[in-house]
């Protein structure tokens, strides 16, 4: 379980969540300018079952691509990696219920963009010992948490009472509403605090 990444570079990681909003201006926004992201899909969101946070506001494009959305990401260089099936709170579920979670939605990444995840993020953040247990049994590398999501309009909650930027942070976003705009104003301001975008598979790899 990791929630940062160890480096002294100045460095961090952008990952982006659940799948609900699928904009196409993003995936083009990813794919032209090169952007180093991970993506953590829940099944649910992406294919638009049930409801979807309305934090975000009401969305033009909810499950509008659905798994197609995520392939075309996944061919502008972003792995698809797992966020579970139903965006449970973990802690809640047992043992076997947290596995068919995991697993369920790993086999679900692997049939639709035909590669195994190797990395999990849980729900909320919440997890326990059975959470990280059950992934290793799912072919699951490591457990990524975060260290600041970003809000609406690209403004950066951080976890840290300094406001400010570490090398190896890890920083979280939705698949919301208005994400195209919200990522230009995130990566413009991420640069001029003098931070590159890391690849975050090929910092993990070099780790220890
Ligand atoms: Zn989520």
């Amino acid at each position: 379980m990791i929630s940062s990444i160890p480096t002294k570079r100045k460095v961090v990681f952008l990952t982006i969540d659940d799948g609900w909003e699928q904009d196409p201006g993003f995936v083009r926004q990813v794919r032209e300018e090169r952007i180093p992201i991970t993506v953590f899909a829940m099944r649910d969101a992406v294919e638009a079952r049930g409801k979807p946070d309305p934090a975000g506001g009401v969305g033009r494009y909810v499950g509008a691509g659905k798994w197609g959305y995520f392939r075309q990401l996944r061919d502008a260089g972003a792995p698809i990696e797992d966020h579970t099936l139903t965006h449970p709170n973990l802690r809640l579920l047992g043992y076997d219920a947290q596995r068919r979670e995991i697993c369920g939605s790993a086999q679900v990444i692997r049939k639709e963009i035909g590669v195994r995840p190797t990395l999990f993020r849980p729900p909320f953040g919440n997890y326990n010992t059975d959470t990280l247990r059950a992934a290793a049994t799912c072919g699951i590398k490591k457990v990524l948490l975060w260290t600041a999501t970003v809000q609406p309009g690209g403004k950066i909650a951080y976890q840290v009472p300094d406001k400010r930027l570490r090398p190896g942070d890890v920083l979280l976003i939705h698949f919301r509403p208005h994400l195209a705009g919200d990522f230009r104003i995130l990566v413009d301001k991420i640069h001029r605090r003098g931070f590159e975008l890391g690849n975050l598979q090929a910092y993990l790899h070099a780790m220890p």
